[in-house]
């Protein structure tokens, strides 16, 4: 890139927390910025002391960069921390898992419940010749199972390797090869939109393409499950495939025969806890790797302050354990901190799209943890939805996954919140296991848009494109003078920092230790603006080069869901002659918008160009505004602007496999070039 990225929209709301919210949080001292900088170390170590060790660290942290070990010599087992030691204090008793499947159907495990039920099926792993370090791979729905695999691998030192449940046999081949999993554990399928996922069916054909490592299938009967729903002998043959005796192992079967003691494996701060691909955004997954001590550390010290997490809480976090979120926000960070965790099996629009607003009554949730691409959902589906339930219990909101434009943090404030829950939009990734970016709920005066500063400890900078810091640490209550943009670095080590991409010491180096010497890249660009408030502006990748200046396509999205009529944009830079890049948008527009309006689809694309114009300034004006059904998007609901480039360009299409519905990207390029031509 040739320049610093300019940094143009503004947006000047503030939201502080109500007196009545921090007098009760669990963090209230902005002081604690200072004092983490101060000893960072120090501050890690007295997180650390928070769990339960078998035996203590000799080293705090050794890092020689790219590499890094966290509370060297102590031996921990995370399992230990997220279940049996809240029994032994004698909190066996609190709910830990709210679980509802789709159908409706539901299930609450106590903490006593879920460590019976964790070393059942630890046993089970261990009767089927899986020992530490050995890999497993669990491909479920969001079912109890499936928190109950994670920890009872955990338990007895084996590495999981969770694949999310909408991937492809394809996905799923190649995620156990790269891996080397030993066993796969899977469900006879799953409920989404009404109808059942044939998981064992995917892992079958994932199994026929040639998976040397693996020896036995654990299948969990969930779709053909009489407790859970009608009996259906046609189904059930179906969803569970191709038996193949000697390989296939019921869960029924195997798990409720086993004792319930199952001692929990004394593990190395540093021995490897999962390995988790990415959600491949950019390009081909990166299998990231985690160990147990500092991960975990990171994981509960986040879900404390962040989530404000208190015992007469129930915790509701959106994502599916397939995901890196699910992982630190579902699994490890909440009951580590002895919290009550509801899961949701099934898709936000089924039966209706009301879905999430009955659980939240049904259940009285009070913290709200999902992703962006939720809200712009919900937002295009309009307010009747929420409208129709009680979400008095609510206390405190959450997002993540993609920057959060300040329309649908409003929406979500006032729709969701009514205006009296923080919003926490906290940034990180599956490589920096934890919230690294994030409002304090008791402290932070919140931006909407902005993931505001990073959390206590962890030392995020902006550089420009020679690598110079263009700003100093983050100290509460400093005036920078004028917002700048750049490139977001991490300095020294933290630790839930990932450990490396499994097998591939040499990507790992290269994607984020090249581009600046020194400094951990994750590959996003920022904003700080003149209070020191980080705005996250999106990959680097697909910040736009229009006519010389750098402009984030956040920036340019932002704006356009400003405009009453869209619910969702999509920009990217095309090639252009003069410009080097012209802007084109994707828009999809609000539910009945155009019918109440009687706005012509001709006179609104006009409208939308110059409202970007006059939101950011005649370079941001777009060439094209295509007006759209669907946006090509991960499974994980992330935009993939790589492959809009790609439509916009005329080129053919790069991988598509990490899309949730390639059939978007195959319809747009099709009128997209029946616009053109
Ligand atoms: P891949 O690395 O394989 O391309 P991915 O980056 O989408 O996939 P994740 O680790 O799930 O995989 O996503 C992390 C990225 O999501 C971040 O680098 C950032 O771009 C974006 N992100 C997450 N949370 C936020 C947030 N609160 N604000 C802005 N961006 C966010
Ligand atoms: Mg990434």
């Amino acid at each position: 890139m040739s320049e610093t990225i300019q940094t143009l929209l503004s947006e000047s709301r503030t939201f502080a927390p109500t007196s009545q919210f921090t007098a009760h949080a669990n963090l209230k001292d902005p002081s604690i910025y200072a004092h983490a900088l101060a000893d960072v170390n120090g501050y890690w170590e007295n997180w650390a002391k928070e769990l339960d060790w078998f035996e203590p660290w000799h080293t705090v942290c050794e890092w020689n960069l790219p590499d890094a070990k966290w509370f060297v010599g102590g031996k921990l087992n995370a399992c230990y921390n997220c279940v049996d030691r809240h029994v032994e204090k004698g909190n066996g008793a609190k709910i830990a898992i709210v679980w509802e499947g789709e159908p409706g159907d539901t299930l609450s495990l106590t903490y006593s419940e879920l460590q019976d039920r964790v070393a059942q099926a630890a046993n089970a792993l261990k009767s089927l010749g899986v020992g530490k370090g050995d890999t497993v791979c669990i491909y479920l729905p969001m079912v109890p199972e499936l928190a109950i695999s994670m920890l009872a691998c955990a338990r007895i030192g084996a590495v999981h390797s969770v694949v999310f449940g909408g991937f492809s046999s394809e996905s799923l081949h190649e995620r156990i090869n790269d891996a080397g999993c030993k066993i796969v554990i899977t469900a006879d399928g799953g409920w989404r939109r009404g109808s059942i996922v044939a998981l064992k069916k995917a892992v079958d054909d994932a199994l026929e393409m040639g998976t040397p490592t693996i020896t036995n299938v654990l299948v969990l009967e969930r779709a053909g499950d009489p407790g859970r729903m009608q009996e259906n002998s046609t189904v059930r043959d179906y969803n569970r495939g191709t038996w193949k005796a000697g390989r296939d192992v019921w869960w029924h079967e195997l798990v409720s025969a086993q004792s319930k003691d199952c001692p929990c494996e004394p593990m190395d701060s540093e021995d490897l806890l999962y390995i988790l691909y990415t959600s491949g955004s950019t390009g081909k997954p990166k299998g990231i790797m985690h160990t147990t001590g500092g991960y975990l550390t990171g994981c509960y010290a986040t879900s404390k302050w962040v989530f404000d997490l208190k015992e007469d809480d129930l915790y509701w976090c959106t994502a599916d354990c397939g995901w890196v979120t699910g992982h630190s926000y579902v699994v490890y960070g909440p009951l580590a901190n002895h919290a009550t965790v509801l899961m949701y099996e099934g898709a936000p629009d089924t039966p209706d799209k009301d879905r999430f607003w009955r659980i939240i009554e049904k259940h009285q949730v009070t913290i709200l943890y999902t992703a962006p691409t939720a809200i712009r959902a919900f937002m295009k589906w309009g307010t009747e939805y929420p409208e129709r339930c009680n979400l008095t219990s609510l206390r405190l909101l959450g997002s993540v996954g993609e920057p959060i434009n300040p329309e649908a943090w409003m929406w979500y404030h006032e729709h969701i919140g009514h205006e009296k829950c923080p919003i926490v939009d906290t940034w990180w990734q599956t490589e920096t296991g934890a919230m690294m970016i994030t409002p304090l709920p008791g402290i932070t005066k919140t931006k909407p848009g902005s993931a505001t500063h990073p959390f206590p400890g962890i030392q995020a900078v902006v550089l420009n494109d020679a690598g110079q810091e263009i700003t100093p640490d983050y100290v509460p209550g400093t005036t920078y003078g004028e917002a700048k943009g750049g490139y977001l670095a991490i300095k020294g080590t933290w630790p839930s920092m990932l450990r490396g991409i499994y097998g591939d010491p040499e990507r790992y180096k290269n994607t984020y230790w090249s581009r600046f010497p020194g400094y951990y890249f994750p590959g996003d660009g920022t904003k700080l603006d003149e209070d020191g408030y980080f705005w996250l502006l999106g990959r680097v990748d697909d910040i736009m080069l229009v006519a010389g200046h750098n402009i984030s396509t956040m920036e340019v999205e932002s704006a356009l869901v400003d405009h009453p009529a869209v619910a969702e944009a999509a920009v990217i830079g095309k090639t252009h002659e003069l410009k080097g890049q012209a802007i084109s948008a994707f828009v999809i527009i609000r539910g009945g918008y155009l019918e109440s309006t009687g706005v012509s689809a001709e006179k609104l694309v006009n409208e939308l160009k110059d409202h970007v114009a006059s939101k950011i300034g005649p370079i941001a004006r777009p060439d094209d505004v295509i007006l759209s059904g669907d946006l090509p998007k991960t499974r994980s609901g992330k935009i993939m602007r790589r492959l809009l480039r790609d439509v916009a360009e005329g080129r053919a299409l790069g991988d598509t496999t990490t899309l949730a519905d390639p059939a978007v990207v195959a319809s747009l390029k099709d009128r997209y070039e029946s616009q053109e031509g």
